[in-house]
Protein backbone atom coordinates (compact mmCIF):
# COMPACT_ATOMS: atom_id res chain seq x y z
CA UNK A 1 0.00 0.00 0.00
CA UNK A 2 1.47 3.68 -1.23
CA UNK A 3 -0.32 6.10 1.10
CA UNK A 4 0.17 10.25 0.65
CA UNK A 5 -0.12 12.49 3.91
CA UNK A 6 -1.38 15.67 2.55
CA UNK A 7 -1.26 18.88 4.95
CA UNK A 8 0.12 22.12 5.26
CA UNK A 9 3.30 23.09 7.66
CA UNK A 10 2.29 22.13 11.19
CA UNK A 11 -1.14 19.96 10.09
CA UNK A 12 0.02 17.12 11.89
CA UNK A 13 1.66 14.97 9.18
CA UNK A 14 5.24 13.79 11.24
CA UNK A 15 2.79 13.20 14.28
CA UNK A 16 0.43 11.12 13.24
CA UNK A 17 3.34 8.59 10.54
CA UNK A 18 5.16 6.98 13.31
CA UNK A 19 1.75 4.96 14.80
CA UNK A 20 0.49 5.26 11.00
CA UNK A 21 3.17 3.60 9.29
CA UNK A 22 3.65 0.68 11.80
CA UNK A 23 -0.53 -0.16 11.25
CA UNK A 24 -0.03 0.04 7.31
CA UNK A 25 2.79 -1.91 7.49
CA UNK A 26 4.83 0.43 5.33
CA UNK A 27 8.17 2.46 5.30
CA UNK A 28 7.74 5.95 6.44
CA UNK A 29 9.51 8.74 3.85
CA UNK A 30 9.74 12.35 4.74
CA UNK A 31 11.11 14.79 2.27
CA UNK A 32 12.01 17.28 5.12
CA UNK A 33 13.87 15.09 7.31
CA UNK A 34 15.84 13.71 4.26
CA UNK A 35 17.04 16.92 3.60
CA UNK A 36 17.83 17.63 7.28
CA UNK A 37 19.69 14.27 7.50
CA UNK A 38 21.58 15.85 4.32
CA UNK A 39 22.52 18.80 6.09
CA UNK A 40 23.63 17.33 8.93
CA UNK A 41 26.03 15.76 7.14
CA UNK A 42 26.74 18.73 5.26
CA UNK A 43 26.42 17.32 1.48
CA UNK A 44 26.33 19.25 -1.17
CA UNK A 45 22.37 18.12 -1.18
CA UNK A 46 21.76 19.56 2.00
CA UNK A 47 23.79 22.84 1.46
CA UNK A 48 21.85 22.96 -1.08
CA UNK A 49 18.38 22.34 -0.02
CA UNK A 50 19.38 24.26 3.28
CA UNK A 51 18.99 27.91 1.14
CA UNK A 52 15.60 27.37 0.16
CA UNK A 53 14.26 25.18 3.56
CA UNK A 54 15.90 29.01 5.46
CA UNK A 55 13.57 31.13 3.49
CA UNK A 56 10.46 29.09 3.65
CA UNK A 57 10.32 28.12 -0.31
CA UNK A 58 10.59 24.82 -1.75
CA UNK A 59 13.73 22.99 -2.78
CA UNK A 60 13.56 22.89 -6.72
CA UNK A 61 11.07 19.57 -8.04
CA UNK A 62 14.41 18.53 -9.84
CA UNK A 63 16.50 17.89 -6.72
CA UNK A 64 13.48 17.11 -4.65
CA UNK A 65 11.78 14.21 -6.91
CA UNK A 66 15.38 12.25 -7.96
CA UNK A 67 16.31 12.20 -4.13
CA UNK A 68 12.65 10.95 -3.03
CA UNK A 69 12.52 8.29 -5.85
CA UNK A 70 16.24 7.37 -4.84
CA UNK A 71 14.60 6.71 -1.49
CA UNK A 72 12.42 4.18 -2.79
CA UNK A 73 14.21 2.49 -4.65
CA UNK A 74 15.68 0.89 -1.32
CA UNK A 75 14.56 -2.37 -0.35
CA UNK A 76 12.97 -1.51 2.96
CA UNK A 77 10.39 0.36 0.67
CA UNK A 78 8.62 -2.88 -1.79
CA UNK A 79 6.16 -3.60 0.71
CA UNK A 80 4.50 0.18 0.36
CA UNK A 81 5.45 3.98 2.12
CA UNK A 82 3.36 6.53 3.57
CA UNK A 83 4.96 9.67 2.11
CA UNK A 84 4.99 12.67 4.04
CA UNK A 85 5.97 16.12 2.98
CA UNK A 86 6.07 14.89 -1.06
CA UNK A 87 4.84 15.50 -3.45
CA UNK A 88 4.75 19.18 -2.56
CA UNK A 89 3.75 20.30 -6.36
CA UNK A 90 2.05 18.56 -9.39
CA UNK A 91 5.38 17.69 -11.07
CA UNK A 92 6.18 16.05 -8.27
CA UNK A 93 2.87 14.59 -8.11
CA UNK A 94 3.39 13.28 -11.68
CA UNK A 95 6.80 12.25 -11.42
CA UNK A 96 6.22 9.95 -8.54
CA UNK A 97 2.99 8.69 -10.32
CA UNK A 98 5.05 7.41 -13.29
CA UNK A 99 7.68 6.07 -11.70
CA UNK A 100 5.52 3.70 -9.34
CA UNK A 101 3.70 3.08 -12.49
CA UNK A 102 6.77 1.18 -13.77
CA UNK A 103 6.47 -1.05 -11.53
CA UNK A 104 2.97 -1.70 -11.80
CA UNK A 105 1.92 0.24 -8.35
CA UNK A 106 0.13 3.43 -7.33
CA UNK A 107 -0.83 5.61 -4.69
CA UNK A 108 -3.59 4.36 -3.24
CA UNK A 109 -5.06 6.83 -0.66
CA UNK A 110 -3.89 10.67 -0.27
CA UNK A 111 -5.05 11.64 3.42
CA UNK A 112 -5.79 15.29 3.27
CA UNK A 113 -5.47 16.89 7.09
CA UNK A 114 -7.37 20.15 7.39
CA UNK A 115 -6.25 22.92 10.26
CA UNK A 116 -7.07 26.36 10.17
CA UNK A 117 -4.26 28.99 9.37
CA UNK A 118 -3.95 30.26 12.96
CA UNK A 119 -3.93 27.02 14.59
CA UNK A 120 -1.08 25.96 12.32
CA UNK A 121 0.67 29.13 13.44
CA UNK A 122 0.48 27.95 17.22
CA UNK A 123 1.11 24.86 16.23
CA UNK A 124 4.61 25.83 14.75
CA UNK A 125 5.74 28.12 17.04
CA UNK A 126 5.68 25.70 19.62
CA UNK A 127 7.05 22.82 17.99
CA UNK A 128 10.31 20.75 19.17
CA UNK A 129 11.80 18.14 17.33
CA UNK A 130 14.17 15.00 17.81
CA UNK A 131 17.50 15.90 17.01
CA UNK A 132 18.03 12.20 16.24
CA UNK A 133 14.93 10.35 15.22
CA UNK A 134 12.79 13.63 13.96
CA UNK A 135 10.00 12.79 16.13
CA UNK A 136 7.70 16.44 17.14
CA UNK A 137 6.86 17.56 20.13
CA UNK A 138 4.66 20.58 21.61
CA UNK A 139 5.33 22.83 24.42
CA UNK A 140 1.16 22.32 24.95
CA UNK A 141 -0.26 19.78 23.47
CA UNK A 142 2.45 17.23 23.14
CA UNK A 143 5.24 18.04 25.63
CA UNK A 144 8.00 14.96 26.17
CA UNK A 145 7.78 13.20 29.11
CA UNK A 146 11.22 14.29 30.35
CA UNK A 147 11.65 18.03 29.53
CA UNK A 148 14.56 18.14 26.06
CA UNK A 149 14.11 14.86 25.54
CA UNK A 150 12.89 12.70 22.87
CA UNK A 151 10.64 9.87 24.38
CA UNK A 152 11.48 7.33 22.19
CA UNK A 153 15.51 7.58 21.99
CA UNK A 154 16.60 10.03 24.25
CA UNK A 155 17.62 12.32 21.87
CA UNK A 156 17.77 16.19 22.14
CA UNK A 157 15.01 18.38 21.37
CA UNK A 158 15.59 21.65 19.13
CA UNK A 159 13.06 24.04 17.71
CA UNK A 160 13.63 24.31 13.71
CA UNK A 161 15.09 27.80 12.22
CA UNK A 162 12.17 27.99 9.54
CA UNK A 163 9.52 27.17 12.63
CA UNK A 164 9.88 31.04 12.81
CA UNK A 165 7.07 33.40 12.58
CA UNK A 166 8.14 35.33 9.45
CA UNK A 167 9.10 31.88 7.70
CA UNK A 168 6.02 30.23 8.70
CA UNK A 169 3.73 32.66 6.85
CA UNK A 170 5.80 32.25 3.66
CA UNK A 171 5.58 28.61 3.72
CA UNK A 172 1.79 28.67 4.62
CA UNK A 173 1.71 31.13 1.00
CA UNK A 174 3.78 28.20 -0.74
CA UNK A 175 1.46 25.86 0.44
CA UNK A 176 -1.35 27.55 -0.11
CA UNK A 177 -0.40 28.94 -3.69
CA UNK A 178 2.17 25.47 -4.89
CA UNK A 179 0.62 22.38 -2.68
CA UNK A 180 -3.26 23.13 -2.10
CA UNK A 181 -3.63 21.94 -6.32
CA UNK A 182 -2.64 18.42 -5.55
CA UNK A 183 -5.18 17.86 -2.95
CA UNK A 184 -7.68 18.15 -6.32
CA UNK A 185 -5.44 16.28 -8.86
CA UNK A 186 -5.99 12.99 -6.03
CA UNK A 187 -9.59 14.11 -5.57
CA UNK A 188 -10.04 13.42 -9.42
CA UNK A 189 -8.39 10.25 -9.10
CA UNK A 190 -10.58 9.25 -6.53
CA UNK A 191 -8.02 8.95 -4.10
CA UNK A 192 -9.04 11.40 -1.20
CA UNK A 193 -9.62 11.02 1.98
CA UNK A 194 -10.22 14.62 4.22
CA UNK A 195 -9.85 14.54 7.56
CA UNK A 196 -10.49 17.14 10.02
CA UNK A 197 -6.77 18.00 11.97
CA UNK A 198 -8.36 20.30 14.21
CA UNK A 199 -9.09 17.86 16.98
CA UNK A 200 -6.79 16.25 19.54
CA UNK A 201 -4.01 14.15 18.44
CA UNK A 202 -5.77 10.68 19.27
CA UNK A 203 -9.18 12.01 17.57
CA UNK A 204 -7.01 12.87 14.26
CA UNK A 205 -5.31 9.01 14.36
CA UNK A 206 -9.05 7.98 14.89
CA UNK A 207 -10.25 9.71 12.25
CA UNK A 208 -7.63 8.77 9.89
CA UNK A 209 -7.86 4.74 10.57
CA UNK A 210 -11.64 5.52 10.25
CA UNK A 211 -11.06 6.78 6.76
CA UNK A 212 -8.78 4.08 5.46
CA UNK A 213 -10.73 1.74 6.86
CA UNK A 214 -7.66 0.21 9.31
CA UNK A 215 -7.98 -0.93 12.84
CA UNK A 216 -5.75 -0.31 15.62
CA UNK A 217 -4.01 -3.50 16.82
P1 LIG B 1 6.57 20.88 7.31
O1 LIG B 1 6.67 20.80 8.77
O2 LIG B 1 6.31 22.21 6.74
O3 LIG B 1 5.69 19.86 6.73
P2 LIG B 1 8.95 19.72 6.09
O4 LIG B 1 9.92 19.19 7.05
O5 LIG B 1 8.12 18.78 5.30
O6 LIG B 1 8.08 20.76 6.85
O7 LIG B 1 9.71 20.65 5.03
C1 LIG B 1 10.62 21.64 5.44
C2 LIG B 1 11.18 22.33 4.21
O8 LIG B 1 11.88 21.38 3.39
C3 LIG B 1 10.15 22.95 3.28
O9 LIG B 1 9.79 24.25 3.69
C4 LIG B 1 10.92 22.97 1.96
O10 LIG B 1 11.90 24.01 1.92
C5 LIG B 1 11.68 21.64 2.01
N1 LIG B 1 10.87 20.54 1.44
C6 LIG B 1 10.41 19.45 2.09
N2 LIG B 1 9.72 18.66 1.25
C7 LIG B 1 9.74 19.26 0.04
C8 LIG B 1 9.19 18.95 -1.23
N3 LIG B 1 8.45 17.84 -1.43
N4 LIG B 1 9.41 19.82 -2.25
C9 LIG B 1 10.16 20.92 -2.08
N5 LIG B 1 10.70 21.28 -0.91
C10 LIG B 1 10.49 20.47 0.15
P1 LIG C 1 3.76 18.52 10.09
O1 LIG C 1 4.63 17.30 9.98
O2 LIG C 1 2.48 18.37 9.33
O3 LIG C 1 4.47 19.79 9.76
P2 LIG C 1 3.87 18.01 12.97
O4 LIG C 1 3.43 16.60 13.09
O5 LIG C 1 5.31 18.29 13.12
O6 LIG C 1 3.32 18.66 11.59
O7 LIG C 1 3.05 18.86 14.04
C1 LIG C 1 3.27 20.25 14.20
C2 LIG C 1 3.20 20.60 15.70
O8 LIG C 1 1.86 20.48 16.15
C3 LIG C 1 4.04 19.71 16.60
O9 LIG C 1 4.54 20.51 17.63
C4 LIG C 1 3.04 18.69 17.13
O10 LIG C 1 3.40 18.22 18.43
C5 LIG C 1 1.75 19.51 17.20
N1 LIG C 1 0.53 18.74 16.88
C6 LIG C 1 0.40 17.76 15.96
N2 LIG C 1 -0.87 17.31 15.89
C7 LIG C 1 -1.57 18.05 16.80
C8 LIG C 1 -2.96 18.08 17.20
N3 LIG C 1 -3.88 17.26 16.65
N4 LIG C 1 -3.31 18.99 18.14
C9 LIG C 1 -2.40 19.82 18.68
N5 LIG C 1 -1.10 19.85 18.36
C10 LIG C 1 -0.68 18.98 17.43
ZN1 LIG D 1 14.13 10.82 19.17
Amino acid sequence: MNVVLLGAPGAGKGTQATALTKLLGVVHVASGDLFRRALSKNTELGLLAKSYMDKGELVPDEVTIEMVLERIREPDCAAGVLFDGFPRTLSQAEALDDRLAVEGKAIDKAVYIEVSEEALVKRLSGRWICRDCQTPYHAESSPPRVSGRCDVCGGELYQRADDREETVRERLKVFFSQTLPIVDYYERQGKLLRVDGNQGIDEVSAAIRSQLQVESA
